[in-house]
């Protein structure tokens, strides 16, 4: 019987195959020509002690046992060309999860997304880098892939339910991911290999008999009765249909406007709110793994720290190893930060947004704004932040310590945040009580990380956009509209789902809803 084993190894037995038949040869004493073939189940970095080690879970087959190499395939797609219809809105991992599933269902997806395709986005990513113009449908977050497509495409998620996550990863393997997502304890993409990934999936849905429309953008929602009927598009078109998927994301602050003026009920979120901080990448590595130099075994390192400050959590978001701090406004007059890395992370910084946990009471100057509070609390932040940095699509910077300080920093060194920055004192961009609880929290931050609080590490501002500011409450057993039929919120936007995965999941869930209705 093949042997399952866990283990405790080196990173360089780790990363060497024929190292590591001779080290579990030793381990099971057989010798290593017995040895058939090994498959690493998962595999995670301990770097509790000073000597790092691999922790790896293993099957061994000896000569003789029975081993299949089994390649992960597509499911049973079938052409849905004349199948019944359903709206999906938005091209992000909710909408096309959601459309791939309603393809296994039987049914047809009209996936309508206000972008462009994948390549054409990549102009209008290099026209607010280097132009400082943002085009309004298509950037960072919008457009083919959503907010996903040029991210660090970390496919990690809190999700308990792990055959959830599991049967993601299997989608992304057989649409061209790395085998290695299955196993990584923390997998991520890369955002040169994400693009082609989201490009297949596309002309997968289409080549089924689904259709995809880009720079379509949904501007109204036909209802009847408290029913959907339809939608229409900004060109003036009509699509009909009784159900429909609503997944454009956080940032579609025009639906959430729409939503709110047609009376749809929806609810204001507390979402997390901070700056992203970019220290050199060989610092981290030297944090993280205790050491002066990390080698060529061990993989950038990241960091997850969270502290309890004032009563409020602050903790490290969407960090990104070797990786580069991103332009993420949706709409002129804003600036908003995030970040990608390629899939090797060689890039010489590492970046995370640390932001703090906000309450609905914070939004209470723009109670006015009703159910649209916190966008419109979120809105302030991001254009106080662009007036600040000089109207442009550069942003306020602070050296870590300067901040805690309450210094405006002298000089502010290249960042690899393209536009660029410009030295401001970060208290100005928040209102005071948080710009105070980041200030405690970096000094916390720094006792816990030895080293992390360093005037080498920059903070850009703000990080703005890490989950909804808006709820779109659904029935959590049907997943309709509380008071729309037909009306499936979706993904992050509707503040179901954090992350790539948990949105590709929310987006199946639907299409399974939706199913079990069609198709009764
Ligand atoms: P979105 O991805 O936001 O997709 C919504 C889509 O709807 C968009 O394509 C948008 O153009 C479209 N849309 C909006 N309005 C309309 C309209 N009116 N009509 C038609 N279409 C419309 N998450 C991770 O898990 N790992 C990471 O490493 C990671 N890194 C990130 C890096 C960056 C730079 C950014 C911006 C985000 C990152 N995220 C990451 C977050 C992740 O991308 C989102 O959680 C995820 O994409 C949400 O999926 P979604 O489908 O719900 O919404």
């Amino acid at each position: 019987m093949p042997q399952e084993l866990l283990l405790q190894v080196t990173p360089e037995i780790a990363t060497n195959e024929l190292l590591l038949k001779d080290y579990l040869s030793k381990q099971i004493k057989v010798s290593v020509a017995e040895i058939q073939h090994i498959s690493i189940l998962k595999r995670s970095i301990d770097a509790r002690q000073k000597a790092i080690k691999i922790n790896l879970k293993v099957t061994i087959y000896l000569g003789g046992e029975p081993f299949q190499e089994t390649k992960i395939q597509l499911p049973d797609y079938k052409n849905v060309a004349s199948a019944q219809e359903v709206i999906v809105i938005g091209a992000g991992p909710a909408g096309l999860f959601a459309a791939l599933q309603l393809i296994e269902l039987g049914l047809k997806p009209i996936v309508i997304e206000r972008g462009k395709e994948v390549r054409g986005r990549r102009r209008d990513l290099k026209a607010i880098n280097v132009d400082h113009l943002v085009n309004e449908d298509s950037n960072y977050c919008f457009g083919e892939g959503g907010a996903g497509t040029y991210s660090d495409g970390k496919l990690y998620t809190r999700s308990k339910k792990r055959g959830d996550v599991t049967r993601i990863l299997e989608l992304f393997v057989a649409f061209g991911a790395s085998e290695d997502i299955m196993i990584e304890a923390h997998p991520h993409i890369g955002t040169n290999k994400l693009p082609q990934i989201i490009q297949d999936i596309r002309e997968k849905i289409i080549e089924c008999g689904g259709q995809v429309s880009f720079e379509t953008r949904l501007t109204d929602i036909l209802i009847k009765n408290n029913e959907v009927e339809g939608i229409v598009t900004q060109k003036g078109d009509t699509i009909l249909a009784s159900k429909i998927i609503l997944a454009t994301g956080h940032s579609a602050r025009d639906i959430f406007e729409l939503l709110d003026r047609k009376k749809v009920f929806i609810e204001a979120k507390p979402f997390a709110l901070g700056v992203r901080a970019e220290h050199p990448q060989s610092l981290i590595d030297s944090i993280q793994y205790s050491c002066d130099y990390r080698g060529e075994h061990l993989p950038p390192a990241p960091y997850s720290i969270v502290k309890q400050v004032n009563g409020r959590g602050m903790y490290s978001f969407c960090m990104c190893p070797g990786g580069v701090i991103a332009p993420c406004a949706t709409s002129p007059g804003e600036v908003v930060t995030n970040g990608w890395s390629p899939s090797k992370r060689d890039q010489a910084t590492a970046n995370s947004g640390i932001v703090i946990e906000l309450k609905l009471e914070d939004f209470k100057p723009f109670a006015k704004f009703g159910a649209l509070a916190g966008m419109e609390f979120q809105k302030s932040i991001e254009q106080r932040a662009w007036h600040l940095a000089g109207e442009t699509q550069k942003v306020p910077a602070q050296r870590m310590i300067d901040f805690t300080q309450n210094k405006v920093s002298l000089d502010i060194p290249k960042t690899s945040y393209v536009p660029g920055t410009t030295s401001v004192e970060m208290g100005q961009v928040f209102p005071g009580y948080l710009s105070q609880i980041l200030r405690e929290g970096f000094t916390e931050f720094g006792k816990s990380m030895r080293g992390y609080l360093t005037n080498e590490a920059i903070l850009h501002a703000p990080e703005s956009r890490t989950s909804s500011p808006v709820r779109i409450p659904r029935d959590p057993l049907t997943y309709e509209h509380v008071q729309i039929k037909g009306l499936y919120p979706c993904g992050e936007g509707a503040g179901y789902a954090g992350g790539i995965i948990s949105a590709a999941i929310d987006g199946e869930k639907c299409a399974l809803m939706i199913g079990a209705i069609l198709n009764k």
